[in-house]
Protein backbone atom coordinates (compact mmCIF):
# COMPACT_ATOMS: atom_id res chain seq x y z
CA UNK A 1 0.00 0.00 0.00
CA UNK A 2 1.08 3.58 -0.91
CA UNK A 3 -0.09 6.71 -0.17
CA UNK A 4 -0.76 9.43 -2.76
CA UNK A 5 -1.71 12.86 -2.99
CA UNK A 6 -4.79 13.09 -5.86
CA UNK A 7 -5.29 16.82 -7.15
CA UNK A 8 -8.03 17.37 -9.31
CA UNK A 9 -8.59 20.28 -11.60
CA UNK A 10 -11.82 22.60 -11.70
CA UNK A 11 -12.21 25.03 -14.60
CA UNK A 12 -9.47 23.58 -17.11
CA UNK A 13 -11.97 21.01 -17.69
CA UNK A 14 -14.59 23.42 -19.56
CA UNK A 15 -11.72 24.13 -22.29
CA UNK A 16 -11.84 22.65 -25.65
CA UNK A 17 -8.96 22.12 -27.95
CA UNK A 18 -6.37 24.08 -25.81
CA UNK A 19 -7.02 21.65 -22.36
CA UNK A 20 -3.57 20.72 -23.12
CA UNK A 21 -1.79 23.61 -22.86
CA UNK A 22 -3.86 24.73 -19.26
CA UNK A 23 -2.98 21.09 -18.39
CA UNK A 24 0.72 21.43 -19.00
CA UNK A 25 1.35 24.92 -17.33
CA UNK A 26 -0.56 23.79 -14.27
CA UNK A 27 1.53 21.21 -14.23
CA UNK A 28 4.75 23.21 -14.15
CA UNK A 29 3.30 24.92 -11.80
CA UNK A 30 2.69 22.29 -9.82
CA UNK A 31 6.20 20.81 -10.29
CA UNK A 32 7.97 24.26 -9.42
CA UNK A 33 6.11 24.35 -5.81
CA UNK A 34 7.15 20.71 -4.99
CA UNK A 35 10.98 21.59 -6.78
CA UNK A 36 12.50 20.78 -3.17
CA UNK A 37 10.65 17.17 -2.07
CA UNK A 38 11.78 14.30 -3.26
CA UNK A 39 8.83 12.88 -4.69
CA UNK A 40 6.84 11.88 -8.52
CA UNK A 41 4.04 13.91 -10.22
CA UNK A 42 2.14 11.71 -12.72
CA UNK A 43 -0.77 12.72 -15.21
CA UNK A 44 -3.44 9.76 -14.30
CA UNK A 45 -7.10 9.57 -15.86
CA UNK A 46 -7.94 13.62 -16.09
CA UNK A 47 -5.80 14.36 -12.76
CA UNK A 48 -2.43 14.89 -11.35
CA UNK A 49 -1.39 11.99 -8.61
CA UNK A 50 1.59 12.59 -6.49
CA UNK A 51 3.75 9.72 -4.65
CA UNK A 52 6.72 8.47 -3.47
CA UNK A 53 7.67 11.40 -1.10
CA UNK A 54 8.45 11.03 2.77
CA UNK A 55 5.39 9.91 4.51
CA UNK A 56 6.11 13.29 7.01
CA UNK A 57 6.33 15.67 4.90
CA UNK A 58 2.61 14.67 3.65
CA UNK A 59 1.32 17.98 5.23
CA UNK A 60 3.56 20.68 4.05
CA UNK A 61 2.76 19.27 0.57
CA UNK A 62 -0.99 19.70 1.05
CA UNK A 63 -0.25 22.79 2.26
CA UNK A 64 1.79 23.87 -0.89
CA UNK A 65 -0.93 22.37 -3.26
CA UNK A 66 -3.47 23.91 -1.49
CA UNK A 67 -2.26 27.45 -2.82
CA UNK A 68 -1.11 26.35 -6.37
CA UNK A 69 -4.42 28.26 -9.23
CA UNK A 70 -5.64 25.70 -11.43
CA UNK A 71 -6.41 23.14 -8.91
CA UNK A 72 -10.12 22.41 -7.22
CA UNK A 73 -9.50 19.91 -4.64
CA UNK A 74 -6.89 17.25 -3.33
CA UNK A 75 -6.99 14.22 -1.11
CA UNK A 76 -4.53 12.18 0.27
CA UNK A 77 -5.54 8.37 -0.03
CA UNK A 78 -3.65 5.07 0.13
CA UNK A 79 -3.33 3.02 -3.24
CA UNK A 80 -3.04 -0.37 -3.41
CA UNK A 81 -3.91 -3.00 -5.81
CA UNK A 82 -7.85 -4.02 -6.29
CA UNK A 83 -8.59 -6.97 -4.46
CA UNK A 84 -11.79 -7.69 -2.58
CA UNK A 85 -9.89 -8.93 0.59
CA UNK A 86 -7.09 -6.30 0.63
CA UNK A 87 -10.27 -3.63 0.49
CA UNK A 88 -12.09 -5.19 3.32
CA UNK A 89 -9.41 -5.55 5.51
CA UNK A 90 -8.22 -1.72 5.30
CA UNK A 91 -11.90 -1.25 6.20
CA UNK A 92 -10.89 -3.26 9.22
CA UNK A 93 -8.52 -1.15 10.40
CA UNK A 94 -9.94 2.25 9.88
CA UNK A 95 -10.40 4.07 12.85
CA UNK A 96 -12.70 7.06 13.23
CA UNK A 97 -12.99 9.57 16.09
CA UNK A 98 -16.23 10.84 13.59
CA UNK A 99 -20.03 9.47 15.20
CA UNK A 100 -21.67 9.13 11.69
CA UNK A 101 -20.27 8.18 8.42
CA UNK A 102 -21.01 6.17 4.99
CA UNK A 103 -18.74 4.32 2.46
CA UNK A 104 -19.25 5.77 -1.35
CA UNK A 105 -17.87 2.94 -3.85
CA UNK A 106 -17.00 4.00 -6.98
CA UNK A 107 -16.43 0.71 -9.47
CA UNK A 108 -14.82 2.43 -12.90
CA UNK A 109 -13.45 -1.27 -13.17
CA UNK A 110 -16.51 -3.27 -14.04
CA UNK A 111 -13.75 -6.53 -13.84
CA UNK A 112 -14.21 -6.42 -10.04
CA UNK A 113 -17.09 -8.82 -9.07
CA UNK A 114 -18.69 -6.82 -6.40
CA UNK A 115 -21.47 -4.13 -7.30
CA UNK A 116 -20.99 -0.40 -5.80
CA UNK A 117 -23.71 -0.71 -2.84
CA UNK A 118 -23.08 -4.39 -1.94
CA UNK A 119 -19.20 -3.36 -1.49
CA UNK A 120 -19.94 -0.08 0.49
CA UNK A 121 -22.25 -2.27 2.76
CA UNK A 122 -19.40 -4.41 3.45
CA UNK A 123 -16.79 -1.89 3.90
CA UNK A 124 -19.15 -0.14 6.33
CA UNK A 125 -19.75 -3.64 8.46
CA UNK A 126 -15.94 -3.36 8.91
CA UNK A 127 -15.83 0.01 10.06
CA UNK A 128 -18.93 -0.44 12.12
CA UNK A 129 -16.82 -3.87 14.06
CA UNK A 130 -13.80 -1.65 14.44
CA UNK A 131 -15.62 1.94 15.93
CA UNK A 132 -17.95 0.83 18.90
CA UNK A 133 -19.72 4.51 19.09
CA UNK A 134 -20.50 5.45 15.49
CA UNK A 135 -22.90 4.69 13.30
CA UNK A 136 -24.13 4.91 9.50
CA UNK A 137 -25.78 8.39 7.83
CA UNK A 138 -25.98 8.03 4.55
CA UNK A 139 -27.81 11.80 4.15
CA UNK A 140 -25.38 13.90 6.57
CA UNK A 141 -22.53 11.75 7.58
CA UNK A 142 -19.66 13.31 9.49
CA UNK A 143 -16.88 11.58 7.12
CA UNK A 144 -17.40 9.97 4.29
CA UNK A 145 -15.17 6.81 3.31
CA UNK A 146 -14.59 6.86 -0.69
CA UNK A 147 -13.09 4.27 -1.93
CA UNK A 148 -12.35 3.99 -5.83
CA UNK A 149 -11.71 1.20 -7.51
CA UNK A 150 -10.44 2.50 -11.29
CA UNK A 151 -9.65 0.60 -14.48
CA UNK A 152 -6.11 0.34 -13.95
CA UNK A 153 -6.51 -2.30 -11.69
CA UNK A 154 -5.87 -0.08 -8.65
CA UNK A 155 -8.15 0.97 -5.71
CA UNK A 156 -7.67 4.05 -3.77
CA UNK A 157 -9.13 5.12 -0.43
CA UNK A 158 -9.60 8.73 1.01
CA UNK A 159 -11.22 10.46 3.93
CA UNK A 160 -11.64 13.77 2.43
CA UNK A 161 -11.75 16.37 -0.02
CA UNK A 162 -9.50 19.15 0.72
CA UNK A 163 -10.39 22.49 -0.77
CA UNK A 164 -7.77 24.08 -2.99
CA UNK A 165 -7.50 27.59 -4.29
CA UNK A 166 -9.48 27.19 -7.70
CA UNK A 167 -8.67 29.59 -10.76
CA UNK A 168 -6.49 28.99 -13.59
CA UNK A 169 -2.91 28.28 -13.80
CA UNK A 170 -0.67 31.25 -13.01
CA UNK A 171 0.81 31.94 -16.59
CA UNK A 172 -1.87 31.07 -18.98
CA UNK A 173 -3.42 34.78 -19.40
CA UNK A 174 -0.80 36.92 -19.69
CA UNK A 175 1.21 39.38 -17.38
CA UNK A 176 -0.21 42.34 -15.30
CA UNK A 177 2.16 45.08 -13.14
CA UNK A 178 0.37 45.26 -9.24
CA UNK A 179 1.06 48.50 -8.08
CA UNK A 180 1.92 47.08 -4.76
CA UNK A 181 1.82 49.26 -1.82
CA UNK A 182 2.43 48.15 1.61
CA UNK A 183 -1.40 47.96 2.33
CA UNK A 184 -3.74 45.57 2.79
CA UNK A 185 -5.68 46.24 -0.69
CA UNK A 186 -3.04 46.04 -3.60
CA UNK A 187 -1.58 42.05 -2.27
CA UNK A 188 -5.21 41.21 -2.17
CA UNK A 189 -5.50 42.74 -5.79
CA UNK A 190 -2.58 40.41 -7.27
CA UNK A 191 -3.98 37.60 -5.36
CA UNK A 192 -7.10 37.73 -7.88
CA UNK A 193 -5.35 38.55 -11.02
CA UNK A 194 -3.09 35.48 -10.14
CA UNK A 195 -6.04 33.26 -9.58
CA UNK A 196 -7.08 34.14 -13.25
CA UNK A 197 -4.30 32.68 -14.80
CA UNK A 198 -2.27 35.98 -15.04
CA UNK A 199 2.06 36.30 -14.24
CA UNK A 200 1.96 38.91 -11.79
CA UNK A 201 5.20 41.32 -11.17
CA UNK A 202 5.03 44.24 -8.57
CA UNK A 203 6.06 47.74 -9.15
CA UNK A 204 6.43 49.99 -5.43
CA UNK A 205 7.43 53.23 -5.30
CA UNK A 206 9.23 54.34 -2.08
CA UNK A 207 9.90 57.83 -0.82
CA UNK A 208 13.54 57.46 0.65
CA UNK A 209 15.02 58.93 3.31
CA UNK A 210 10.92 60.09 3.61
CA UNK A 211 9.89 56.33 4.18
CA UNK A 212 12.05 54.06 5.85
CA UNK A 213 14.09 51.23 4.66
CA UNK A 214 11.64 49.05 6.63
CA UNK A 215 9.12 50.39 4.51
CA UNK A 216 10.74 48.50 1.80
CA UNK A 217 11.56 46.07 3.69
CA UNK A 218 7.87 45.37 4.43
CA UNK A 219 7.06 45.35 0.84
CA UNK A 220 9.62 42.45 -0.08
CA UNK A 221 8.21 40.53 2.21
CA UNK A 222 4.61 40.89 1.34
CA UNK A 223 5.97 40.01 -2.14
CA UNK A 224 7.31 36.82 -0.80
CA UNK A 225 3.99 35.53 0.85
CA UNK A 226 2.29 36.49 -2.16
CA UNK A 227 5.02 34.24 -4.63
CA UNK A 228 2.89 31.21 -2.75
CA UNK A 229 0.53 31.75 -4.96
CA UNK A 230 2.05 34.20 -7.60
CA UNK A 231 4.96 32.39 -8.74
CA UNK A 232 8.13 33.63 -9.80
CA UNK A 233 7.32 37.36 -8.93
CA UNK A 234 9.68 40.21 -9.93
CA UNK A 235 9.52 43.13 -7.93
CA UNK A 236 10.18 46.71 -9.17
CA UNK A 237 11.05 49.31 -6.81
CA UNK A 238 11.18 52.89 -7.92
CA UNK A 239 12.19 56.55 -6.04
CA UNK A 240 9.39 58.50 -6.07
CA UNK A 241 11.38 61.05 -3.93
CA UNK A 242 11.84 63.14 -6.63
CA UNK A 243 8.61 63.34 -8.28
CA UNK A 244 7.22 64.09 -4.11
CA UNK A 245 9.54 66.88 -4.12
CA UNK A 246 8.94 68.63 -7.12
CA UNK A 247 5.32 68.77 -6.59
CA UNK A 248 5.74 69.56 -2.85
CA UNK A 249 8.11 72.85 -3.94
CA UNK A 250 5.72 73.69 -7.33
CA UNK A 251 2.03 72.86 -7.36
CA UNK A 252 -0.98 73.19 -5.18
CA UNK A 253 -0.72 71.01 -1.95
CA UNK A 254 -4.84 69.85 -2.22
CA UNK A 255 -3.73 68.04 -5.76
CA UNK A 256 -0.66 66.58 -4.23
CA UNK A 257 -2.49 63.06 -4.32
CA UNK A 258 -4.05 63.24 -7.64
CA UNK A 259 -0.93 64.43 -9.26
CA UNK A 260 1.36 62.08 -7.50
CA UNK A 261 -1.39 58.86 -8.87
CA UNK A 262 -0.96 60.18 -12.20
CA UNK A 263 2.87 60.30 -12.18
CA UNK A 264 2.46 56.27 -10.93
CA UNK A 265 0.48 55.23 -13.78
CA UNK A 266 2.42 56.79 -16.46
CA UNK A 267 5.29 55.19 -15.09
CA UNK A 268 3.48 52.13 -14.89
CA UNK A 269 2.84 52.10 -18.12
CA UNK A 270 6.25 53.00 -19.60
CA UNK A 271 7.13 50.26 -17.23
CA UNK A 272 5.12 47.73 -18.19
CA UNK A 273 5.93 48.38 -21.78
CA UNK A 274 9.27 47.49 -20.83
CA UNK A 275 8.90 43.93 -19.14
CA UNK A 276 5.81 42.73 -21.62
CA UNK A 277 3.24 43.28 -19.17
CA UNK A 278 -0.29 43.65 -20.80
CA UNK A 279 -2.16 45.73 -18.13
CA UNK A 280 -1.94 47.32 -14.39
CA UNK A 281 -3.47 46.31 -11.24
CA UNK A 282 -4.57 48.59 -8.30
CA UNK A 283 -6.02 47.39 -5.36
CA UNK A 284 -7.92 50.67 -5.32
CA UNK A 285 -11.93 50.49 -4.02
CA UNK A 286 -14.62 52.58 -5.03
CA UNK A 287 -15.03 55.60 -2.47
CA UNK A 288 -13.07 54.55 0.03
CA UNK A 289 -10.48 57.51 0.47
CA UNK A 290 -10.45 60.91 -2.05
CA UNK A 291 -8.39 59.57 -4.45
CA UNK A 292 -10.54 56.78 -5.16
CA UNK A 293 -13.70 58.58 -6.24
CA UNK A 294 -14.81 58.29 -9.67
CA UNK A 295 -13.98 61.68 -10.49
CA UNK A 296 -10.62 60.47 -9.04
CA UNK A 297 -10.30 57.57 -10.62
CA UNK A 298 -11.37 58.98 -14.10
CA UNK A 299 -8.56 61.57 -13.86
CA UNK A 300 -5.83 58.88 -12.82
CA UNK A 301 -7.37 56.61 -15.68
CA UNK A 302 -7.35 59.05 -18.30
CA UNK A 303 -3.12 58.83 -18.84
CA UNK A 304 -2.68 55.49 -19.76
CA UNK A 305 -4.24 53.31 -22.97
CA UNK A 306 -3.56 49.79 -21.29
CA UNK A 307 -6.29 48.06 -19.56
CA UNK A 308 -6.20 49.05 -15.59
CA UNK A 309 -7.43 46.12 -13.43
CA UNK A 310 -8.81 47.02 -10.02
CA UNK A 311 -10.41 43.65 -8.93
CA UNK A 312 -11.48 45.27 -5.43
CA UNK A 313 -13.42 48.19 -6.79
CA UNK A 314 -16.76 46.97 -5.45
CA UNK A 315 -15.06 45.71 -2.32
CA UNK A 316 -16.00 46.45 1.03
CA UNK A 317 -12.74 46.83 3.30
CA UNK A 318 -14.19 44.23 5.62
CA UNK A 319 -14.47 41.71 2.85
CA UNK A 320 -10.79 42.69 1.45
CA UNK A 321 -9.87 41.78 5.18
CA UNK A 322 -11.18 38.70 5.20
CA UNK A 323 -9.28 37.67 2.27
CA UNK A 324 -5.73 39.23 3.09
CA UNK A 325 -6.22 37.48 6.30
CA UNK A 326 -7.04 34.35 4.80
CA UNK A 327 -4.13 34.40 2.02
CA UNK A 328 -1.33 35.43 4.95
CA UNK A 329 -0.85 39.05 4.00
CA UNK A 330 -2.66 40.73 6.65
CA UNK A 331 -0.09 40.37 9.39
CA UNK A 332 2.29 42.16 7.59
CA UNK A 333 0.15 44.76 5.59
CA UNK A 334 -0.40 46.03 9.39
CA UNK A 335 2.88 46.71 10.35
CA UNK A 336 2.84 50.45 10.86
CA UNK A 337 5.69 51.71 8.03
CA UNK A 338 4.56 55.10 6.33
CA UNK A 339 3.69 54.61 2.43
CA UNK A 340 4.66 57.44 -0.09
CA UNK A 341 1.25 58.20 -0.21
CA UNK A 342 0.77 59.13 3.31
CA UNK A 343 3.89 61.80 3.40
CA UNK A 344 3.46 65.45 2.14
CA UNK A 345 -0.58 64.85 2.63
CA UNK A 346 -2.47 67.67 2.10
CA UNK A 347 -4.94 68.81 5.33
CA UNK A 348 -7.97 68.92 2.35
CA UNK A 349 -7.23 66.71 -0.55
CA UNK A 350 -9.83 67.43 -3.81
CA UNK A 351 -12.06 64.62 -3.99
CA UNK A 352 -13.56 65.80 -7.51
CA UNK A 353 -10.86 66.82 -9.31
CA UNK A 354 -11.84 69.20 -12.45
CA UNK A 355 -9.10 68.08 -14.99
CA UNK A 356 -8.31 71.79 -16.14
CA UNK A 357 -6.87 72.19 -13.10
CA UNK A 358 -4.91 69.13 -12.40
CA UNK A 359 -3.59 70.10 -16.62
CA UNK A 360 -3.09 73.36 -14.82
CA UNK A 361 -0.81 72.52 -11.77
CA UNK A 362 0.72 69.18 -13.76
CA UNK A 363 1.67 72.44 -15.87
CA UNK A 364 4.27 73.24 -13.19
CA UNK A 365 6.32 69.87 -13.49
CA UNK A 366 8.33 68.42 -16.01
CA UNK A 367 6.58 65.29 -15.78
CA UNK A 368 7.98 63.85 -18.97
CA UNK A 369 11.54 64.00 -17.22
CA UNK A 370 10.01 62.95 -13.56
CA UNK A 371 8.63 59.78 -15.35
CA UNK A 372 12.15 59.12 -16.99
CA UNK A 373 14.09 59.64 -14.08
CA UNK A 374 11.61 57.84 -11.85
CA UNK A 375 12.08 54.79 -14.23
CA UNK A 376 15.53 54.59 -14.05
CA UNK A 377 15.90 54.52 -10.47
CA UNK A 378 14.30 50.70 -10.96
CA UNK A 379 15.83 48.21 -8.64
CA UNK A 380 14.60 44.68 -9.51
CA UNK A 381 14.34 41.75 -6.96
CA UNK A 382 13.30 38.54 -8.05
CA UNK A 383 11.06 37.21 -5.21
P1 LIG B 1 -3.51 49.71 -0.24
O1 LIG B 1 -4.12 49.06 0.96
O2 LIG B 1 -3.28 48.73 -1.36
O3 LIG B 1 -2.31 50.54 0.10
P2 LIG B 1 -5.16 51.96 -0.01
O4 LIG B 1 -6.55 51.68 0.36
O5 LIG B 1 -4.21 52.39 1.05
O6 LIG B 1 -4.59 50.70 -0.78
P3 LIG B 1 -4.20 54.13 -1.66
O7 LIG B 1 -3.09 54.40 -0.73
O8 LIG B 1 -5.02 55.25 -2.18
O9 LIG B 1 -5.25 53.08 -1.13
O10 LIG B 1 -3.62 53.38 -2.91
C1 LIG B 1 -4.45 52.91 -3.93
C2 LIG B 1 -3.66 51.95 -4.80
O11 LIG B 1 -2.53 52.62 -5.37
C3 LIG B 1 -3.05 50.82 -4.00
O12 LIG B 1 -3.97 49.76 -3.82
C4 LIG B 1 -1.89 50.44 -4.86
O13 LIG B 1 -2.31 49.63 -5.93
C5 LIG B 1 -1.42 51.79 -5.39
N1 LIG B 1 -0.34 52.36 -4.53
C6 LIG B 1 -0.46 53.17 -3.48
N2 LIG B 1 0.73 53.47 -2.94
C7 LIG B 1 1.65 52.81 -3.69
C8 LIG B 1 3.09 52.70 -3.65
N3 LIG B 1 3.81 53.31 -2.73
N4 LIG B 1 3.69 51.93 -4.58
C9 LIG B 1 2.98 51.29 -5.52
N5 LIG B 1 1.64 51.36 -5.59
C10 LIG B 1 0.97 52.10 -4.69
MG1 LIG C 1 -2.14 52.53 0.89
Amino acid sequence: MEKVILCRYGEIHLKGANRGYFEHALLNNIKQVLKDYKLTIKRVAGRYEVSEFGEEQTEEIVQKLKKVFGLHSLSVASKFKTCEEAILNICSTIKLSEKTFKVEVRRADKRFPIKSMEMAGLCGEQILNNNKNIRVDVHNPEVVVKIDIREDGNTYLSFLDILCAGGMPVGTAGKGLLLLSGGIDSPVAGYFLAKRGMTVHGLHFHSYPYTSLQAKDKVIRLAKIMNDYCLNMKLHILSFTKVQEEINKNCNRDYMIILMRRIMMRVAEKLSQKIGANAIITGESLAQVASQTIESITATNSVVKMPVFRPLIGFDKLDTIKIAKDINTYETSIEPYEDCCTIFLPKNPVTRPQIEKVLEEEAKLDIEALVKDCLESDEVINI
